[in-house]
């Protein structure tokens, strides 16, 4: 599906939700995506992408910026803390923002640097035991944390639904638990599911092979 389809189809969700465009950052998910294939997507213009990995994000994205100015940069897969330099270095973004020992590493790191990026915490909605993510019981807590003894600013908070449920469900549960703390960013929809998250109220929609291509891992 080319770019412009899905522009159009954030467009047409957010009309039917009665939202701006403008609310909505579609986020390009390029992990494992053949080379050409991203740069076919930056050619086009678009400027906001999305990986996995620190590792993989740091063999492709320096050599992009250097050709293609304005590009932001979204961690959206688990960080370890022994690569939290290397991540600031990188990302614009962080979305997997899971635990406490990471929020204290990273409070760390980003008071040294002076400046911190996007920082999202990801919640485990569907308590899945092999899933990231803080437990919806202790996300409270957590975003207090963060908030006070870390001072780290949060930007929202992100989820996977599991991949047998109605993720509508898990879209509308993290909007409570944002509202109930006083945040307005939510990472959530994917390729299968962007339409009905921006329908939920999200901000940050990550959208990998509806835009690439089925990823040949
Ligand atoms: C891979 C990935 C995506 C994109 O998935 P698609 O189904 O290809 O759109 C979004 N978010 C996260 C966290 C991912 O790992």
């Amino acid at each position: 599906m080319s770019l412009t389809e899905i522009y159009q189809r954030v467009e047409n969700a957010a009309d039917q939700a009665g939202r701006s465009v403008d609310e909505i950052t579609l986020i390009a998910v390029s992990k494992v995506q053949p080379l050409d294939r991203v740069e076919s997507v930056l050619k086009a213009g678009h400027t906001v992408f999305g990986e996995n990995r620190v590792q993989e994000a740091a063999g492709k994205w320096p050599a992009f910026r250097e050709t293609y100015p304005g590009i932001t940069l979204h961690l959206l897969g688990p960080l370890q803390t022994n690569k939290i330099n290397q991540a600031l270095d990188l990302f614009d973004a962080i979305h997997a923002l899971d635990r406490e020992k990471l929020a204290r590493k990273l409070a760390t790191a980003v008071q040294a640097r002076g400046q911190c990026p996007e920082l999202f915490i990801q919640v485990n909605t569907g308590e899945e035991p092999q899933k990231a993510g803080v437990l919806p019981d202790e996300l409270d807590g957590f975003v207090a944390l963060c908030r006070g003894e870390l001072d780290l600013p949060i930007r929202g908070l992100m989820c996977i639904p599991p991949v047998d449920e109605e993720p509508s469900l898990h879209f509308a549960l993290l909007r409570k638990m944002a509202e109930r703390n006083g945040l307005d960013g939510l990472s959530m929809g994917m390729s299968a599911d962007f339409e009905r998250a921006i329908a939920l109220g999200a901000t940050h929609i990550r959208v990998g092979s509806a835009i690439f291509g089925e990823r040949v891992a």
